[in-house]
């Protein structure tokens, strides 16, 4: 039987997420008999491949230019997407900073924190900020949403064994959770 493949990537995040998808441990190695991880962040191909695959991962928010994209082209080579942990959810801790206009960020985090000197908001080769931080799902459809912060272990190998299966995963009781 041909195997599920998967793509993952990362956006606005702090990696917490994928952390916790190596937290599956043992079962990792059980998964890999009927699952192909074509690219990841913590593999050397970043990018899914355009053939495409069966499913896309994304953890983290969407807060500039260049997630946006990112998260458009998993879209446009998956079938399935899974929007993992929070952030990707409902932007969890990253639109924190939505309570601010964007060049308010910019000045606070590059100018006026208490340890920079003489500070400068990059202006090259720099992705521009989105006004405000955007959940997965506020910029390509979403098909399956696993929210934690990051979400446990148990979570993601649940989903991802109902993956292989062709079911979409249904979270329910400790596998929900939104911390
Ligand atoms: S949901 Fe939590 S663990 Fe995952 S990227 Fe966001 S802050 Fe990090």
């Amino acid at each position: 039987m041909a195997k599920v493949t998967i793509a993952t990537d990362w956006l606005e995040v702090c990696s917490g997420c994928h952390m916790s998808f190596l937290d599956i441990d043992e079962r990792l190695i059980e998964l890999l008999k009927s699952v192909e991880i074509t690219s990841s962040p913590i593999t050397d191909l970043k990018h899914p491949p355009e053939e495409g695959v069966d499913v896309g991962i994304l953890s983290g928010a969407v807060g500039n230019a260049d997630q946006e994209e990112t998260a458009k082209e998993m879209r446009a080579r998956c079938k399935i997407l899974v929007a993992l942990g929070d952030c990707a959810v409902f932007g969890g801790i990253c639109a924190m900073r939505n309570f601010f206009p964007a060049e308010e960020v910019l000045k606070r985090g590059y100018v006026e924190t208490e340890s920079t000197v003489e500070g400068q908001v990059p202006s090259e080769e720099v992705p521009p900020l989105l006004e405000r931080v955007k959940a997965v799902n506020e910029v390509v459809k979403v098909d399956v949403f696993i929210p934690g912060c990051p979400p446990p272990a148990d979570a993601i190998y649940h989903a991802l064994t109902e993956l292989v299966k062709g079911r979409i995963p249904i979270l329910t009781g400790e596998l929900l959770r939104y911390d």
